[in-house]
Parts: C-alpha cells; structure tokens; sequence
C-alpha cells in the first residue's frame, strides 16, 4: 500500500520556527492515519534545527536548485547561513520516504523546506515568488508526487489510482 508523508505542522506539531503548528484539520488525514498510510516529518528538524528558530529564506534570485547544487545558501534575517541543516534535512525526507514507500507527500506551502508553488523571495518582506523549498524540490525530483495542503483531495486521488493500478496489474498479470 502506497504511503503518503504529510509535512508535521500540517498535523498539528509544534515544531514550526516559530514553536507553532499549522494544522489542516482534513478529514483525509484522519482516514490516511487509519488505513495505516500516514508518515509524518519535518525536514529542518530531521536537519537538527531547533524549535523555535530564526525564520530563514532562499537567498534572492536563487532556487531550490541552486541551494541544492551548492550554487546559493538559505539564510536567517540576520545572515546566518543555515543551508548545511536545510540541505540535509530535504536528503533525511528522502530517505526517510524511500524507507517507508511513499508515493505523494502533501507538503505546507511557501516554506523554504516544504514550499512547493511558491517561496519567500529572500528579502524577509513577506513578498513570495513561483518556486519551491529544498525538500518539495528534492522529492519531485525523485518520483515522489507532491501535494500543498490545498490538495489533499488530489492526493488521496493519486494514493487511490495508484493502489488501484497495482491490483489491476496483480488481476491482469
Ligand atoms: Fe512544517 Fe516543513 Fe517547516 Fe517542518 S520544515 S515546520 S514540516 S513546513
């Protein structure tokens, strides 16, 4: 059965940096945790960030690409470059999604980590641009599809085409 890994905050971990959560309250994540397909992470803290932490962004005019190909840092308002936790925390997802055979994650978006449309544009102005964080970049790359919290129903969707595909292929085979 195919696995879907759900961002913490989205089910109501504190372990934002501000020490907050950000709970979705979906009635798909209660049936995903029953049917025994719900995984839970967060990637900064996997990368040993603390709870709470600065607030931190993408350096401006750069991507989740760059940040991951070593071209561009993430940083805090202060300037503290904190890209080695960021980095290492979307590779920990990875493996930690490979591990427990997860097909779709649904991500919190505009996260520099989970963001998966869009990301703060680096200036600490509140102003976001089209892009996406270190580990929504990361996983997409490896296969893995990836959802926001407004899609969840999409992605239960894609869990139930997926499990759906496989028994035909076990009928058929
Ligand atoms: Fe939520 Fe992702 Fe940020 Fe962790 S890294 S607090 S899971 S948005």
């Amino acid at each position: 059965m195919d696995k879907v890994l759900v961002s913490a905050c989205l089910v109501g971990r504190p372990v934002r940096y501000d020490g907050r959560a950000k709970p979705v309250g979906d009635a798909l994540l209660d049936r995903w945790r029953l049917e025994g397909r719900l995984v839970v992470h967060c990637p900064e803290v996997a990368g040993g960030l603390p709870v709470p932490r600065p607030p931190a962004e993408i350096e401006p005019g750069a991507t989740a690409a760059d940040v991951l190909a070593g071209r561009a840092r993430i940083l805090t308002p202060g300037g503290d470059d904190v890209t080695a936790p960021f980095v290492a925390g979307a590779r920990a997802a990875l493996a930690f999604a490979r591990d427990r055979g997860v097909t779709v994650a649904v991500l919190k978006e505009s996260s520099p980590s989970c963001g998966l449309h869009e990301v703060y544009d680096g200036t600490f102005t509140g102003r976001k641009l089209a892009g996406s964080g270190v580990t929504a970049h990361l996983l997409s790359g490896h296969g893995i599809a990836v959802f926001n919290e407004h899609g969840i129903a999409a992605a239960d969707a894609r869990l139930r085409g997926a499990d759906g595909g496989r028994a035909q292929e076990r009928t058929t085979s």
